[in-house]
């Protein structure tokens, strides 16, 4: 399934159970997004099952997604994720991560 099939179930699913789902509401759900990544972190740090992780991380995506279709609707998620995978194929390598070839300072 593809991002913007996958935004339109989770749309879907938003209208049928009566979730929030106006552009005020976008900042809850990126902050959800984020207690979402809480869960996940938690779920590995407790040695809990893959599928939980799985499960959790999931629900990030859910809610990434359900913002995406509020903040940005005229943009296909599918094709943002391929022009930015580009673009950060042609970086350099390790790129962002300069820190780890930082010397100790004596
Ligand atoms: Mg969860």
């Amino acid at each position: 399934m593809r991002l913007e099939e996958m935004k339109k179930e989770i749309e879907k699913l938003v209208v049928e159970k009566g979730f929030y789902n106006k552009p005020e509401d976008i900042p809850k759900k990126l902050l959800f997004a984020f207690i979402e990544l809480g869960e996940a972190s938690d779920a590995w740090k407790k040695g809990e099952p893959e599928e939980k992780i799985a499960e959790e991380l999931v629900d990030v995506i859910f809610y990434v997604l359900d913002a995406s279709r509020l903040a940005c609707p005229s943009i296909n998620m599918d094709a943002t994720f391929r022009k930015k995978l580009e673009k950060n194929l042609s970086r350099p390598y390790q790129y962002g991560e300069g820190h780890r070839n930082n010397k100790q300072h004596a």
